[in-house]
């Protein structure tokens, strides 16, 4: 998509004009798959005939349906097979663990039944793509696209 912009040039004084591209809506989901995420998030709280449109874009984007199945699939990856977790142990809520988020002596990691976790020192929470991307510093995308692909072994 091609922004133009204009604007008055003082030392000039003539109105100036710019081009630059923009990605369309239907490339900027392509280009940043865990928006339709945001923007339902977004339609929760705020009322955006935007959001909507974008919604509804997202709706029947092949490429956002692959990416909805992967992030199914990378929260499906049980917590205590991401990372090597010290003292791993089962409870009657899932398992706890020392956190691999810090250096934890004793542990503070549970992990429940729903896979998900939360550390009662460092106070994160969150499913396997929240541990994943705390863990090894990685945005989203990556974190959902390593959860997918050959995350079968213990480490
Ligand atoms: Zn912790």
């Amino acid at each position: 998509m091609r922004i133009r912009h204009s604007y008055f040039d003082e030392e000039e004084q003539n109105i100036q004009e710019y081009c630059y591209d923009y990605p369309d809506d239907r490339e900027l989901l392509e280009i940043f798959p865990e928006g339709k995420e945001i923007i339902n998030q977004k339609l929760k709280e705020n009322d955006d005939s935007r959001l909507k449109r974008l919604s509804a874009l997202a709706d029947d984007n092949p490429h956002l349906l692959k990416w909805e199945k992967a992030v199914i699939r990378a929260k499906a990856v049980p917590i205590q097979d991401i990372v090597k977790l010290k003292r791993l142990r089962r409870t009657a809520r899932g398992y706890e663990a020392c956190c691999p988020l810090h250096d934890d002596k004793s542990p503070s990691l549970i992990i429940y039944s729903d896979n998900h976790f939360r550390c009662f020192s460092c106070q994160k929470f969150g499913d396997s793509i929240d541990l994943y991307k705390l863990l090894f510093k990685v945005d989203m995308k990556t974190a959902v696209n390593s959860l997918n692909g050959g995350m079968n072994e213990k480490n």
